[in-house]
């Protein structure tokens, strides 16, 4: 051994480390998901400032990183360590690393629990439960959404028949990425109890990964998810990076393709926007259909919450003005419309007699309003950028010093639009148009008087509001 190496485990330090990582971990999962790795690690040793966590396979390297090297690092520099880095690498010598793991005792409860039943691979796919409520009657359709509604109920009708496979539904969260695909798996068994649908999560498909890899289980692994009828995979955006994850995956998939089964998968991006993420198997996720889920437009919105007033059986009627109010202010995601009503519905039930006005809707939703803002708020760059592919200017005309007529209109219809939809006082606005508030206040001004008796005018203005994801009506109060 090399002189100034400090085995960890000997002075029980190691097990300090592992108690404050354990701690720090915020739910009982991520606890029992660290009882589960940790005795993973064939060896760990101090060498001058670097811890060196040695794992049997490249891709726990992959996967342990992003999960432990920053709480064991702070772990070390609470127990009087400061500066230490983790490294986790392929250990050299597995059989005999393998050896010292005894010499510290948390990780022999751990090995314990890891060769309990519940880790023994039965070849049956494991399959999250769906929820009961993501269905497609459930689904409230919009311009924003109806294109992947669409494509998700030819595909559960089709099953594997139709061009649509795979299916990639992206866009960000909260939208019904994982309402849309679940239906697809409520559909199918509604009408076929014995088919076999899996759903699951790629976070998950990589933890088995992990697991199979770590208890030799891999033919059982490959077998259990390429006998599915339908496999729905939620949020493939977490296989970035793992290549050695992605080539297991890749196999899994082109076997399902092979045999016409129907795969779904959702994304927070695009597949070609996937990051760390082969192209081989991003040609692949493309050959199907790829359908983006949007924000719901203020009509959409609107007609969510009042499915969702309805669903909820509530005996409070809910006036239109506050459903309205609701549906203006809160744009981000459905989530937080869900939130939203519910908020709203429950001060009814404590407050009975108490009647609904706006202002007690703008003091109980406060927090999410604010929150929005920062969520959504457009920029002014937003606004300009708008602005000038509307009119087929550049950015640069509408910040220029330039008043020729063709650069005024947009310019201070930017100005404009900036004052009605951002959040920016006068001043930020005219900063970003090299301008004095004045000026921003007489275009904003201009355009206002303009549209009184401009329709056209008026129509364009309008269209690049929708454009920006507002409402129009937005303009007018
Ligand atoms: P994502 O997977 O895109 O993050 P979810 O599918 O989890 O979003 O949707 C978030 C919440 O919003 C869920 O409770 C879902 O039922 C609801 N939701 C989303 N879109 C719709 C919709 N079009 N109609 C009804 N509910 C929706
Ligand atoms: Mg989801």
């Amino acid at each position: 051994m090399i002189e100034n190496t400090l085995q960890i485990a000997p002075d029980g330090l190691w097990e300090k480390v592992c108690n404050l990582v354990r701690n720090h971990l915020a739910t009982e999962s991520e606890r029992s998901q660290m009882e589960r790795y940790f005795p993973m690690f064939v060896s760990h040793e101090l060498v001058e400032n670097v811890v060196h966590i040695g794992v049997a396979e490249a891709i726990q390297v992959e996967w342990f990183t992003p999960l432990y090297e920053k709480p064991i690092e702070r772990a070390f520099e609470e127990l009087g360590y400061p500066g230490v880095s983790v490294v986790f690498e392929v250990s050299q010598s597995r059989k005999q690393s393998a050896q010292l793991i005894p010499a510290f005792s948390p990780a022999q409860t751990f090995l314990q629990k890891q060769t309990s039943p519940q880790h023994v691979f039965t070849g049956v796919p494991s399959t999250l439960p769906l929820e009961e409520n993501y269905t497609f009657e459930n689904f409230v359709t919009g311009p924003s959404n109806s294109f992947a509604h669409a494509a998700a109920s030819a595909v559960a009708k089709g099953l594997g028949r139709t061009s649509y496979n795979p299916l990639f539904i992206y866009g960000g969260t909260g939208l019904g990425k994982t309402h849309l695909m679940q239906s697809i798996g409520h559909y199918v068994l509604d009408r076929n109890p014995s088919a076999s649908v899996c759903y699951i999560t790629s976070e998950t498909f990589l933890n088995e990964y992990v697991n199979a890899i770590a208890n030799g289980a891999m033919p059982a692994f490959r077998e259990r998810y390429r006998k599915v009828d339908v496999l729905l995979l939620d949020d493939v955006q977490f296989i970035a990076d793992k290549k050695q994850f992605q080539e297991e995956f890749f196999n899994t998939f082109s076997s399902l393709m092979t045999y016409k089964k129907q795969v779904v998968m959702t994304s927070d991006v695009a597949p070609k926007n996937l990051k760390g993420c082969e192209e081989r198997l991003t040609g692949r996720f493309q050959q199907g259909m790829v359908v983006e889920i949007e924000a719901p437009s203020y009509e959409t919105r609107l007609a969510i919450l009042k499915f969702k007033v309805k669903s909820l059986e509530s005996k409070h009627v809910i006036p239109e003005e506050i459903l309205k109010f609701i549906a203006e202010n809160i744009r981000s995601h459905v989530r937080a419309l869900e939130g939203a009503i519910s908020r709203v519905i429950t001060f009814m039930d404590l407050n009975k007699d108490m009647p609904m006005t706006l202002e007690i809707i703008q003091h109980l939703l406060k927090d999410s309003i604010e929150e929005e803002k920062t969520i959504k708020d457009l920029t002014v760059e937003d606004i300009m950028k708008a602005v000038s592919s509307t009119y087929g200017v550049t950015l640069s005309d509408i910040v220029s010093p330039q008043r020729t007529q063709t650069l005024v209109t947009p310019r201070q219809v930017a100005m404009y639009l900036s004052y009605k939809l951002s959040t920016r006082s006068l001043q930020e606005i005219g900063r970003s148009f090299g301008k004095t508030h004045a000026t921003v206040y007489h275009g904003a001004q201009t355009i206002q008087k303009r549209i009184d008796v401009e329709s056209d005018l008026r129509k364009t203005i309008e269209n690049i509001t929708s454009q920006l994801g507002r409402n129009p009506s937005e303009l007018y109060k």
